[in-house]
């Protein structure tokens, strides 16, 4: 039975440890060329202030997220961000596209049960074009082995996603993340699917309600996930099992670096209202929150 039969929300927020990239994708904040931003990696200390931040903030669900580097530059960050958040009583979900196995299992065995991998767009072909200048991210194929993989790292939730506006053609889309998810579900894992908007496609309410409710007819047992990056996002409560809040989109962004978002941000948040303010909404419509 999924949260959604049992009328409950569960929250979750995103802990950024750096806004630092190798690669290049053009509809990203953190793309190499983009010299605006000012580059910035977190220390294990400022990390752990973070996630002290989000356990306050009454959010437990923390995606330890960034942008890509080699491997060897940010594994043992991503290690001991994890164990953070385990030690600050968090549940950690990792968000990185080019983790080899043994480090998956490393995480796994910290105690992270959550891997969210972003496939962005079905569409091979265009996935090649947004991708050519992103050595890490180039390849359509293994992006999705990278998930195959966590799941034999013993991942048993995983998420996956299209940033719709990408590819216009959004029925494509919801079809492909479908056949995706119902092909994880096959392996024995619980699927969150997201359906992160990209900011300058001007997804309107209506055109993502729609996409979510073909997604939620479409799949039995699936778990939906709704990021604080959409605006009015309200009547898509009712049809999902995750809400993002009390998001920031770089790092440092509760502490630290608070107030700076403009010179380190990814994207812009479109549902900027508290934890709090999120949690009595949803009592309010009787959604019980975890
Ligand atoms: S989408 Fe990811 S890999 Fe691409 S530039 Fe942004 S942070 Fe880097």
């Amino acid at each position: 039975m999924t949260n959604i039969e049992r009328n409950i929300a569960t929250l979750y927020t995103c802990l950024y440890i750096t806004n630092e990239c190798i690669n290049d994708c053009g509809y990203c904040g953190f793309r190499k060329s983009n010299d605006n931003l000012e580059r910035i990696t977190l220390t294990e200390n400022e990390i752990r202030e973070e996630a002290i931040a989000i356990r306050e903030s009454g959010v437990r669900n923390a995606i330890i997220i960034g942008g890509t580097l080699p491997e060897g530059d940010y594994k043992d960050l991503i290690l001991a961000s994890t164990e953070t958040a385990v030690e600050e009583n968090l549940i950690p979900w990792i968000e990185f596209e080019n983790l080899s196995y043994e480090t998956l299992k490393e995480l796994h065995d910290i105690g992270s049960d959550h891997f969210v991998l972003f496939q962005e767009t079905y569409n091979r072909e265009l996935y090649g074009k947004l991708h050519k200048k992103s050595p890490l991210k180039n390849d359509y194929d293994l992006r999705l082995q990278k998930i195959d993989e966590a799941i034999e790292a013993g991942f048993s939730n995983i998420g996956i996603g299209a940033l719709f506006g990408l590819n216009k053609n959004y029925t494509f889309e919801v079809e492909e993340l479908c056949k995706h998810t119902e092909n994880l579900q096959d392996k024995g894992v619980n699927v969150i699917v997201s359906v992160p908007a990209l900011n300058q496609a001007n997804i309107s309410s209506e055109e993502l309600y729609k996409i979510t409710s073909q997604i939620r007819i479409a799949l039995s047992g699936v778990s939906i996930a709704l990021s604080g990056r959409e605006r009015h996002r309200d009547a898509l409560f009712s049809l999902t099992e995750y809400i993002g809040t009390g998001g920031v989109t770089f790092p440092g962004g509760r502490t630290i670096h608070k107030g700076s978002e403009e010179v380190l941000k990814q994207f812009d948040l479109g549902d900027t209202r508290t934890p709090k303010e999120i949690i009595d909404l949803l009592k309010s419509l009787n959604i019980e929150v975890k």
